[in-house]
């Protein structure tokens, strides 16, 4: 029979974008061929409602669609395009029916839904202020960190995209107990602090693909911590599960019932932890499309301290946002360069890097204003601590600057001076990376050439000192003695070593020792960041993927 499916299967299809404003979205259809058509149907195949369907014989090849140029998403190898309008220099007639109605039925354009994980308030009149689990229309995409939305109410404006999350049901992000970027001693440290019995999150787990229940307990008086994996059956059609005999098509169907049923774990999950002690991330700059900041709208308190380019005060942004303003020094800055490079800059912007908020440019001194981090800098928190932090803490410190720098490699942007000291710290001891190509705008000779006193030589590559071959190898080359310095309570490399010393060290092939604290793996992975060619040192993202083997495994 001509009607019987020969092939089917569920594709991604990309929306026709009939309306202008509509944003480029993709869509997961169940596509059906048969003898005589091919028809597309919303849904799963045993409750699937048609949306569109074409003759075969009206199909012809108009062009093969290269995958190379434009950005599909996930790993869809074999894109093609059946188009129903007349295209640019396409003859219609050629090849699709004008008359027969039947004949791709294109759906209506709905806009894609979002749901507000975190309330923001609208900083500017081209703002959209959103409400924490209200839904939103998303109108365009054109700018990766503020889109443009509409609210129940038709009130339209820019919000920023990494408060919102998908609202189809698959998707984790929308639960309240969902932490994406948790690691093991974050949720420990997330769930410590609630102090609530049964508290809970869901996590990323170390293994990739996996997720992690992360179940606090005072059971026999003080606080302790379970992790559980979730396992996965192997079954043909995957059911997850906690408990052997309890079994779920889902996470959040999986979740739920533990909320009720202790079933196996040390208690139930009685009070989720994830998003709700946690602060709203930062956002790319204050506003859509704003960069200069109006000092007038600027409060300054405390100094938090000073360097290259000058002292480092704590403030407030419009009397409600806490921000550090660094206020530069006259002669300390090649001030144009840095002003221009700002307003890329701003668009850096990752759960693991320093928020570049704004700059004041209109008065002098100039001033850059950035997010505030509680702890201060990485070095002297490491200081501080000595011998309080343990092994699964020195790690997740390296993990968060290794996302951080992850990200920046994507981005192609190189730091150029990574190093414990240019490194801050939440108050939820979060470790951020910043001062990211900062010394490109240093004016001061000492700090530039690989000769001067204040170069990093004791973090610089072979090429760097050599041929200053800058790259993100060499920042991966940085990131080794990083490790080292976290491994090492913030002493300093090479201790006595003067930096001439350190050149002809590295030069003859020697590394720093083997910090106490750090297990065989661990320096195996800053012996990897050490190679002498650049081509021979993993890039980040591959030290990410080590850095999350050495993990301890979940339960
Ligand atoms: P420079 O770039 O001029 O060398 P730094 O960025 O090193 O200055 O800042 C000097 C000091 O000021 C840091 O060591 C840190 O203690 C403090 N500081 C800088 N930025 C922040 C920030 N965003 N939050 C908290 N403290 C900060």
């Amino acid at each position: 029979m001509n009607a019987d499916p020969i092939l089917q299967e569920t594709l991604i299809k990309r929306s026709q974008q009939k309306k202008r404003i509509s944003p480029l979205n993709y869509k997961e259809r169940l596509f059906v061929l048969t003898k005589s058509r091919l028809t597309y149907y919303e849904g799963r195949s045993e409750k699937k409602h048609k949306k569109g369907s074409i003759d075969l014989q009206k199909i012809k090849c108009a062009e093969i669609v290269k995958h190379d140029s434009s950005p599909i998403p996930c790993q869809n190898k074999y894109p093609f395009q059946l188009n129903n309008l007349p295209g640019r220099d396409w003859k219609p007639s050629e090849y699709l029916p004008e008359d027969n109605e039947e004949e791709v039925a294109e759906e209506e354009e709905e806009a894609e839904l979002v749901l507000a994980m975190y309330d923001f308030e609208a900083q500017e009149p081209h703002d959209l202020s959103l409400i924490k689990g209200e839904e939103y229309a998303l109108l365009t995409k054109s700018d990766i960190h503020w889109w443009r939305a509409r609210d129940k109410d038709g009130n339209e404006g820019y919000i920023p995209s990494n408060y919102v999350t998908e609202k189809k049901s698959s998707n984790l992000e929308k639960y309240e107990w969902y932490c994406k970027n948790a690691n093991r001693s974050k949720a420990e440290y997330l769930l410590k602090s609630e102090d609530k019995e049964g508290g809970f999150l869901v996590r990323d787990s170390s293994q990739s693909g996996m997720y992690t229940v992360s179940l606090y307990t005072k059971f026999g008086g003080e606080g302790s911590i379970r992790h559980y994996h979730i396992k996965i059956s192997e079954t043909p059609h995957r059911l997850y599960y906690l408990a052997e005999k309890h079994l779920f098509d889902n996470i959040p169907d999986l979740i739920e019932y533990h909320q009720y049923n202790a079933a196996g774990l040390v208690t139930r999950l009685r009070y989720p932890v994830g998003r709700k002690g946690r602060h709203a991330p930062k956002t790319a700059g204050f506003s859509y499309d704003k960069w200069e900041i109006n000092p007038s709208e600027l409060t300054f308190m405390k100094e938090l301290g000073s360097g290259q380019f000058g002292v480092v005060r704590l403030g407030k942004w419009r009397a409600q946002h806490k921000v550090a303003i660094k206020a530069i020094r006259e002669g300390a800055m090649c001030e144009e360069d840095f002003i221009e490079e700002a307003k890329v800059m701003m668009k850096l912007s990752h759960p693991k890097l320093v928020q570049l908020y704004g700059v004041c440019t209109q008065q002098k001194p100039i001033y850059i204003v950035t997010e505030f981090m509680e702890l201060g800098c990485l070095l002297n928190y490491l200081r501080q601590r000595r011998g309080q932090l343990n092994n699964e803490m020195l790690l997740s410190i390296c993990q968060d600057v290794c996302e951080g720098m992850s990200y920046l490699e994507t981005k192609k942007f190189i730091h150029r001076d990574l190093a414990a000291r240019n490194c801050l710290v939440s108050e939820s001891h979060v470790v951020k990376v910043s001062d990211f190509g900062m010394t490109r705008y240093v004016l001061d000779d000492q700090y530039t050439g690989s000769s001067g006193a204040k170069f990093p030589v004791k973090w610089s590559p072979p090429e760097v000192l050599h041929y200053s071959k800058f790259s993100s190898k060499s920042d991966v080359w940085s990131f080794g003695v990083l490790m080292w310095e976290v491994y090492n309570d913030g002493k300093m490399p090479f201790e006595t070593k003067t930096n001439a010393e350190v050149v002809e060290f590295i030069s003859s092939g020697f590394r720093l020792y083997r910090p106490k604290q750090a297990s065989k793996p661990v320096y195996e992975i800053m012996n990897h960041c050490w190679h002498e060619k650049a081509e021979g040192r993993p890039c980040f993202s591959d030290l990410l993927l080590m850095i999350n083997e050495v993990m301890e495994p979940d339960y």
